[in-house]
């Protein structure tokens, strides 16, 4: 394979300039983000997110790595802390030839630590078919480094700056400047809105109004971490502008969205302009009307305890 390599560096001056894009995950699939870029007769190659397959465990969940020689690659860069775009990086780092430097954001980095903790946990797979270890994460972490929104880096060449890409704190996308061409930015989020925002955020208040009016409790299962602080967030506004649903406690049952909510209440300066503005009054992400449940062992321990808080409010 390397032999091949080498031979294929030869190639015309026109077909040097060929920039070639391959998705190894989340090509016609969700999940295990991974996108080459080779461009120069593959002298230079930046991978764009390393994420697992939600759906798959172990080595099926990776991207395609095989197909590519991680010690070739010269910089990963990864847009933000969602498995499908991070769960696979311990792993890479640690455990193949890759050699080459690997950045994301601040606020990526203190999320990644968490999330993919979290990950680890609550894996239900066998202890040999884990792609990495708490103590593979901790060793990740002084691989990983850090770049600001809009800060200018070089590497071998490869400018490179970030954006901020909404969708999730920290979350960015990438320009990329090879030999003075800037041939992409990393590839966008998928975010598939059928309504403007505004129109789902209100029939979202309305609905769980609606709910405690009529005396019920309202469970909302929220599947990604940045989802869940964007609902706290809401509901919170919402509760502050409606006095007559002060006496309604708000829950939250996730320590992992307790430690994060530390990492929200720090890094403000990458939010949108409306937290910007808030923050001079109050820290919007210190909650004025939601608590967190007391850590709990399990979803139905969870349930058990949010049932009694109910009766004790009736
Ligand atoms: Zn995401």
């Amino acid at each position: 394979m390397s032999n091949k390599r080498k031979a294929d560096t030869q190639v015309p001056a026109e077909e040097s300039d060929q920039l070639i894009i391959r998705p190894l995950g989340a090509g016609q699939e969700v999940g295990r983000s991974c996108i080459m870029l080779e461009f120069k007769g593959k002298k230079i190659m930046v991978s764009l997110d390393c994420g697992i397959h939600p759906g798959l465990s172990g080595m099926d969940a990776l991207p395609f790595v095989d197909l590519i020689e991680a010690d070739e690659i010269d910089l990963l860069l990864i847009s933000h802390f969602h498995l499908d775009h991070c769960g696979a990086l311990p792993w890479f780092l640690l455990k193949t030839s890759f050699k080459g430097r690997c950045f994301m954001t601040h606020a990526t980095k203190a999320i990644y630590r968490w999330l993919l903790s979290d990950y680890i946990k609550v894996s239900n797979i066998a202890t040999e078919q884990m792609l990495y270890t708490e103590a593979d994460l901790e060793a990740s972490m002084d691989k990983i480094e850090t770049i600001n929104f809009h800060e200018e880096k070089e590497i071998l060449g490869i400018k490179f700056w970030a954006y901020n890409a909404g969708h999730v704190l920290g979350a960015a996308m990438f320009m990329i400047e090879i030999a003075g061409v800037k041939p992409t930015r990393s590839p966008p989020m998928v975010h598939i809105f059928m309504k403007k925002r505004e129109d789902r955020e209100s029939r979202f208040t309305s609905l769980v109004h609606d709910i405690v009016n009529r005396g019920g409790r309202c469970l909302i299962p929220v599947f990604a971490l940045g989802r869940a602080q964007e609902l706290l967030l809401i509901l919170d506004e919402y509760w502050s502008q409606h006095p007559e649903l002060h006496d309604v406690p708000i829950y939250y049952a996730s320590s992992l969205a307790k430690k994060c909510m530390a990492v929200y209440q720090t890094y403000i300066n990458a939010m949108n302009d409306k937290i910007k503005r808030q923050i001079a009054i109050n820290n919007p992400f210190v909650f004025r009307h939601i608590s967190n449940l007391k850590p709990t062992v399990g979803y139905n321990a969870d349930l058990k305890q949010i049932d009694q808080l109910g009766r004790s409010q009736l």
